[in-house]
């Protein structure tokens, strides 16, 4: 990257990217981490502490990442830490029910009110698609509601994400998806009511489901006007739908009940990961009792897994959401308010055109003037000033996002001494942002 204004040698994870690229395809085993839309060498992490990252080059970052959500807490919290080693030491997986899947089932449950039941499951595309095919199995219909820029991980049906705009059956976005898979996924624009509307005209007893990020934030953070969140709840009520709120990147995550304790829309079905897995793969599909009873064995549609509930994931999760107190969301939100005031003052020093959008402690800063309500607002900004802006705030101990299309995530664990790294690294970063050409 010698066309880049600062130093960037990473030469340990570069050699390490070598190697992995021999073994895996294009380096990584999640395509975001191999840094294609930024450019430059994907730094390769040894340890996490707190707010802090090490990577094999000895470098330490600020971390605004956090896993991408679920380090809510800081890496390797101690008392994460010892519920995980105390599980271990009892053994890793048994394939028998255990008592701490009850208690992360009974411990969500207890904090997000529509969340009668739920099954675990160990990622959010699982959750995603078994939430799907309960939707499928309890209306008989087939039909999915998705929107353009949504993102519930990489189930077949809901790669679709076709041009914003009208209405659109939708192709599918990526070889090894089908038509036939594709086809029954109607693709909207976000934030659009009159589309959905349209759409459940235009299909009568058809519609099996609306799935919707709770507040999106896999295309930056985009946060849902007011009433549309209900509007689709009512949309679905009269239609006979399924209202499926997507909450792997919000629950817990944007308060103690995730977004619905933010917005209070009452869904039928709900999906968590990320935060509640407390860096381990667990992840949950729940909601209406009634509906969940058709799930096998109380009822006919199939869904299991050989580690669900896995009891080191379990214990995990659970340590980290009993230390989620409504003090701790207090701090991540503040801690975020005060990065997302920090980055807006620099860029607007030099006079970099930007608009920081949050849901609660997620926010992201998409380079234009424009309010971001969809995905085609997103894909309209200038994303070759984030490329430098994000290269500047690495080279200066600052691990953003690789993407102008995602939200940064910050902890309990950022004090003083992370923000005051952050402020040093932003003059650099917003001036090479400012100077970036197209
Ligand atoms: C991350 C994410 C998923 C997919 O979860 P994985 O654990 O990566 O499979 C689904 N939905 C949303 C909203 C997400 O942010």
């Amino acid at each position: 990257m010698s066309e880049l204004p600062y130093p960037y040698e990473a030469p340990v994870s570069q050699a390490l990217f070598d190697r992995a690229a021999a073994v895996t395809p294009g380096g990584v085993n999640s395509p975001v981490r191999a840094f294609r839309a930024v450019g430059g060498t994907p730094r390769f992490m040894v340890s996490g502490s707190g707010p802090y990252l090490k990577d094999a080059d000895g470098r330490e970052y600020v971390d605004l990442v956090c896993s991408w959500g679920p380090m809510i807490l800081g890496h390797a919290h101690p008392e994460v830490v010892a519920a995980v080693q105390e599980a271990v030491a009892r053994g890793t997986s048994f394939g028998t029910p255990g008592e701490g899947e009850v208690a992360l089932a009974e411990e969500m449950t207890g904090r997000v009110g529509p969340l009668e039941q739920v099954r675990l499951v160990s990622s959010g595309t699982e959750a995603t698609m078994s939430a799907i095919r309960l939707a499928r199995g309890f209306t008989r219909r087939s039909k999915v509601i998705k929107f353009a820029g949504c993102y519930h991980g990489h189930v077949d049906s809901l790669l679709a994400a076709a041009g914003s705009g009208v209405a659109t059956f939708a192709l599918p976005d990526t070889p090894g998806v089908t038509g036939a898979q594709a086809g029954d996924t109607i693709v909207l624009p976000y934030n659009d009511l009159d589309a959905v509307r349209a759409a459940f005209a235009a299909h009568p007893d058809e519609i099996a489901c609306v799935i919707t990020e709770a507040s999106p934030g896999n295309m930056g953070v985009v946060p849902p006007l007011p009433g549309f969140n209900q509007g689709l709840k009512d949309l679905c009520a009269a239609g006979g739908a399924l209202y499926i709120s997507d909450e792997v990147m919000t629950g817990f995550r944007t308060s103690r009940a995730g977004w619905y304790g933010v917005d209070g829309v009452v869904p039928d079905l709900m999906t968590f990961g990320k935060v509640m897995g407390g860096g381990f793969p667990a992840a949950a599909f729940g909601g209406r009792a009634d509906v969940m009873a058709h799930l096998a064995p109380a009822g006919p549609v199939y869904q299991a897994g050989t580690l669900s509930g896995n009891p080191v994931a379990t214990a995990a999760g659970l340590a980290q959401l009993r230390l989620l107190d409504e003090a701790a969301y207090t701090k991540v939100d503040a801690v975020s308010q005060r990065i997302q005031a920090m980055v807006s003052e620099a860029l607007t020093k030099e006079g970099v055109a930007h608009t920081v959008q949050n849901a609660s402690n997620m926010f992201s800063v998409f380079f234009t003037d424009r309010p971001v309500r969809d995905y085609g607002d997103a894909r309209a900004q200038e994303s070759y000033r984030f490329t430098a802006f994000f290269h500047a705030m690495l080279a200066n101990g600052v691990y953003l996002p690789p993407s102008s299309f995602e939200s940064w995530f910050v902890s309990t664990a950022h004090d003083e001494t992370a923000l005051q790294r952050i402020a040093d690294a932003l003059p650099a970063a917003a001036r090479a942002a400012a100077e970036a050409t197209a």
